[in-house]
């Protein structure tokens, strides 16, 4: 009688917005434990606008939002485009880049000109473009840590081997995401959140939210990303994951559960157990109480 239980869970899944791969996945979920959960996409929207443009002493702002626009203009993840919108908003044109590379989890390089020179840019994460020796100016690390207390995302904009400005991009929490972190708390799960972004930036988040900090992990590259999950397991968890993003697909796909949101990148869902059509949170927990009352009729 099994299987027929278990394509009826199939079924009433759909309904409530939850595709499932198969009727086996249901098992699956059945001794989760512990739910990571990405920041970014998942109990963000993942939508950022540009907030801030701060430029070191002696440099122009303008400059600063010029070239990295132009730069993020060439990557899709989502800081670059509210860096590259807010760019285009504010500014007529952008120059082009040559010799653009993307660093997955760090940021983004190329080569754009500035008054007649090509310059070496480079937007994202400090640590790219500070040393011991060369830390970030004064004025730059102020607002940094502003921004991120302040769950802001800043990036750092440098040329020429120099840091010449942040950007501060915000992205706004999910109104579901709160509601789905105590619903699923209720089911018995511990939440963790995980995230490629500084410390100071996932906790604001976290708080929001209703998770503690010492359940945050930060700053972690996306390869690191299946590390964490295959760190809990050690530990003897049974963990399920939520995500959005192509960097989260080796993470779901270690997960002993992996669900995607709808809204996210191809490679997330086809990594992924169940998929949360619409990307509202609070559909991972109706898929954790589908398949404990489905499992329950088979017994
Ligand atoms: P998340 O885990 O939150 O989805 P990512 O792993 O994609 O984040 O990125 C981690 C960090 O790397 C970002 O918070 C940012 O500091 C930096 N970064 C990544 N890509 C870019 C980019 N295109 N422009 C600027 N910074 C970037
Ligand atoms: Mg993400």
């Amino acid at each position: 009688a099994t299987p027929t239980a278990l394509m009826v869970g199939t079924g009433r899944g759909a309904q409530l917005g939850i595709l499932i791969k198969g009727p086996e996945v249901l098992e699956s979920t059945r001794e989760v434990d512990t739910i990571v959960l990405d920041k970014t996409g998942t109990v963000t929207t993942g939508r950022m606008s540009l907030l801030e443009v701060v430029a070191a002493e002696g440099e122009d702002s303008q400059d600063v939002l010029r070239l990295a626009g132009a730069l993020e203009d060439a990557s899709e993840h989502p800081i670059a485009r509210a860096i590259a919108a807010g760019a285009r908003d504010r500014l007529d044109s952008l120059p082009a880049v040559q010799d653009f590379a993307n660093l997955e989890g760090l940021g983004v390089e190329g080569s754009v000109q500035l008054k007649g020179l090509s310059r070496k840019v480079l937007v994202g994460r400090a640590r790219l473009v500070t040393t011991s020796e060369q830390p970030l100016p004064a004025e730059l690390d102020l607002a940094l840590a502003r921004a991120q207390d302040a769950g802001g995302t800043a990036v750092v904009v440098a040329w020429d081997g120099r840091a010449r400005g942040v950007i501060v991009v915000t992205d706004t929490i999910k109104d579901s995401s709160a509601e789905a972190i105590s619903q699923l708390r209720s089911l018995g799960l511990t939440p963790v959140l995980l995230t490629g972004d500084n410390q100071a930036a996932a906790r604001t988040v976290a708080a929001a939210v209703g998770i503690e900090s010492d359940a945050v992990i930060a700053e972690v590259l996306p390869a690191d990303k299946v590390e964490v999950i295959k760190r809990l397991q050690a530990e003897g968890k049974t963990v399920a994951m939520v995500g959005d993003g192509v960097n989260d697909a080796a993470a779901l796909a270690q997960a002993d559960l992996g669900l995607a949101m709808g809204t996210g990148a191809d490679v997330a869902i086809e990594a992924s157990d169940l998929t949360l059509v619409r990307g509202d949170l609070r559909v991972a927990a109706d898929a954790i109480r589908l398949s404990r009352r489905t499992l329950a009729t088979i017994k």
